[in-house]
């Protein structure tokens, strides 16, 4: 009950002992009704069955998570969330609300978001690592740029709809182990081709081991939360300890008080960056796939979606259709036919990968090629008929 008193909200959202968490104005305001509850704000840091660990203004405290378990998994308690607790004097403490999310990592189970399980939320930077030790991949980098555009609003997550480049986390590209490229014109150059298939991306080349580029990251990453994805071996635990400043493990190894008031040792998946912001890693964010990245490839690949508007058939798969602006654009040098191949490669592969799971697409799929296949042949009929 006391909480308020302690904490008064007459601190500004700057001075808040939750600022270094993302805390601000805006989170104050949808607080606002659950303060006058008596309730203490908090993020959660760590999901476990049933109960979560989470930030408040007197430190970390473990909470049960029963009083928000819904039955839509996309509303489960997630690390990231802003949530309102019990103040400390109540056993069991539980979490009585979870605040809108700003935007959230959803991976999807199927076609349809309502089933996505997810993964982290309120995110506003997605850095994607990519290793300078192997030759650069940039249709991997679009794929990963594609997911990335996949974390959505939480607005957007209610309507199921893909939210806009703008309002969604931004990414950044981080390509690491940058002092294995040893000449700075050749690093100029991969910089340079990374900037050209991410238009308006910031692209960085750092070295955790020598500490160029990490005072540019601490920078795009100092405000806001961020998560790192990349491939295994990308080096995102060695970027993750460079920004942390400390051994990740010691500093996650924290010793919290549970709503019981015992003293239990647990591991953190959401930590304030000592340069400010916050980073997220948690098991199943660094396990991310190139999986559905379907409303991300849009955005990703918007000039070939702005071109695809304007061919002749609406379902124009790009390939030997008449009438075809995408086809043009690449006979007329517009458009690099490697994009092409790489946005149709990441089409076919989404398609293929929700198949699996999702049998009504599967059909849809087949009736797809049946219909493709009949046109074809009758296509071939009418040549014939026309040559004999
Ligand atoms: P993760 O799987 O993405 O977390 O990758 P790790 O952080 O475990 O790094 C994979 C390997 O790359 C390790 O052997 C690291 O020592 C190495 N590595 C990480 N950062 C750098 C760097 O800046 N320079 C060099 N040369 N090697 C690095
Ligand atoms: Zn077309």
């Amino acid at each position: 009950m006391s909480n308020a008193l302690l904490h008064p909200s007459s601190l500004s959202a700057v001075q808040h002992p939750l600022a270094v968490y993302g805390w601000d104005e805006g989170w104050e305001a949808e607080f606002a009704p659950y303060a006058a509850q008596g309730l203490v704000p908090g993020r959660v840091v760590r999901v476990d069955r049933g109960q979560c660990d989470v930030a408040t203004p007197d430190g970390v405290v473990r909470a049960d998570t029963e009083f928000v378990v819904p039955r839509d998994p996309m509303k489960v308690v997630c690390t990231g969330d802003w949530v309102a607790v019990d103040p400390d004097d109540s056993d069991p403490r539980y979490v009585r609300t979870l605040l809108p999310r700003r935007t959230a990592f959803v991976r999807s189970t199927s076609s349809k978001r309502s089933d996505g399980q997810v993964l982290a939320t309120n995110i506003d930077h997605v850095v994607i690592c990519v290793s300078l030790a192997a030759e650069l991949d940039l249709g991997r980098i679009e794929r990963f740029l594609a997911l990335a555009m996949s974390a959505s609003s939480g607005e957007a997550l209610l309507h199921k709809s893909a939210l806009s480049w703008e309002s969604g986390a931004q990414p950044v590209v981080v390509l690491t182990k940058a002092d294995l490229v040893t000449d700075p014109v050749t690093l100029a150059h991969l910089v340079q081709d990374v900037e050209n298939t991410a238009p308006g991306v910031p692209v960085v080349a750092a070295s955790a081991h020598c500490g160029d580029g990490l005072d540019i990251l601490r920078a795009l990453v100092g405000n806001g939360t961020s998560v790192l994805l990349g491939q295994s071996g990308a080096g995102k635990s060695t970027l993750a300890n460079a920004l942390i400043g400390e051994d990740v493990m010691d500093v996650r190894a924290a010793r919290d008080v549970d709503g019981k008031g015992r003293h239990t040792t647990t591991t953190r998946n959401l930590l304030a960056l000592p340069g400010g912001g916050v980073l997220i890693d948690t098991p199943g964010l660094r396990g991310v796939g190139l999986y559905d990245a379907q409303s991300g490839v849009g955005q990703v690949f918007a000039e070939i979606e702005e071109l695809a508007e304007r061919c002749r058939f609406h379902d124009c798969a790009h390939e030997s259709e008449p009438g075809c602006a995408v086809r043009a654009a690449v006979d007329g040098g517009e458009l690099p036919v490697r994009r092409l191949e790489s946005y149709r490669k990441l089409i076919r592969e989404n398609q293929w990968i929700v198949a699996k799971t999702d049998a009504r697409l599967r059909a849809e799929i087949r009736r797809d090629w049946k219909r493709k296949g009949a046109e074809g042949r009758a296509a071939m009929q009418a040549k014939q008929g026309r040559w004999t």
